[in-house]
């Protein structure tokens, strides 16, 4: 069985004075509890603040994006070992705004994912389709693509983390339904399953994303495969990511 994270993750939003959500989460979560990770993805002008609000606590701090070198001449970029240097403990690769921002591809995915493994870090690997793909009843077979073509080669599974957001869902309020979610997770176990052995991709974290909040955590967070969140806008505010996190 895998075990549970629940993943907050800031985007573009926060400034210092947001730390006082960061110190709060980090004080009211209490002793962490068997089995539950709970982590803030911040903006990288934040992540050495927040790494120092969440000193002493259960509570991680994380990149979100990672360019594939350690270092050079790539003005603008951060690398996973600044990422680890500055606190980190995961990093976020392909999120779906990324991959359309910035034309992210699978090949680029797996070797942000191979950099955050050799800084140290867990990367939780994005992947979800979009309205169109969904209409189009190609969702299985495209999130199979991307599980194929995002993992990096060599890795255990041990190491990483799967989160699903169908683009539809995110930031728009509309979450996917229990059957939907249900649906794709099964189909996410088999793949990993297929490269990884049962067994071990038992161990895989799945998260679900996609306007995931307080008042509907709880029946997604109970769905068999299931094993946590990648929590955006419901993330920002201490109280709603503590109301979450209780459910878990
Ligand atoms: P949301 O974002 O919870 O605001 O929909 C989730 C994500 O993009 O990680």
């Amino acid at each position: 069985m895998a075990r549970t994270l629940i993943a907050g993750n800031w985007k573009m939003n926060g400034l210092k004075e947001s730390l006082g959500e960061i110190r709060t989460v980090a004080s009211e979560m209490g002793k962490a509890r068997e089995g539950v990770e709970v982590l803030l993805c911040v903006p990288a002008t934040l992540l050495a603040l927040a790494a120092e609000a969440a000193q002493g606590s259960a509570l991680k701090v994380g990149g979100e994006t990672c360019h594939p070198k350690a270092s050079g001449a790539h003005t603008g970029d951060i690398s996973a070992e600044m990422l680890a240097d500055a606190g980190a403990s995961h990093v976020i690769v392909g999120h779906s705004e990324r991959r359309m921002d910035h034309a992210e591809n699978n090949e680029t995915v797996a070797a942000q994912a191979e950099a955050a493994l050799r800084a140290g870090l867990t990367p939780i690997i994005c992947i979800g389709e979009s309205l169109e793909q969904r209409k189009a009843g190609e969702t299985l077979d495209f999130v199979a693509s991307q599980i194929k073509g995002s993992i990096p080669a060599g890795v255990d599974a041990e190491q990483i983390v799967i989160a699903y957001e169908p683009i539809w869902a995110i930031g728009t309020g509309e979450v996917a339904s229990v059957e939907q979610i249900d649906e794709v997770h099964r189909a996410i176990r088999a793949r990993l399953g297929e490269r990884f052995g049962p067994e071990k991709a038992d161990l895989i974290p799945l998260l679900y994303g996609g306007s995931m909040k307080p008042d509907n955590a709880g029946e997604i967070l109970a769905i068999d495969d299931v094993n946590g969140g990648l929590i955006g806008g419901a993330s920002l505010k201490a109280t709603d990511f503590l109301a979450i996190y209780a459910q878990a």
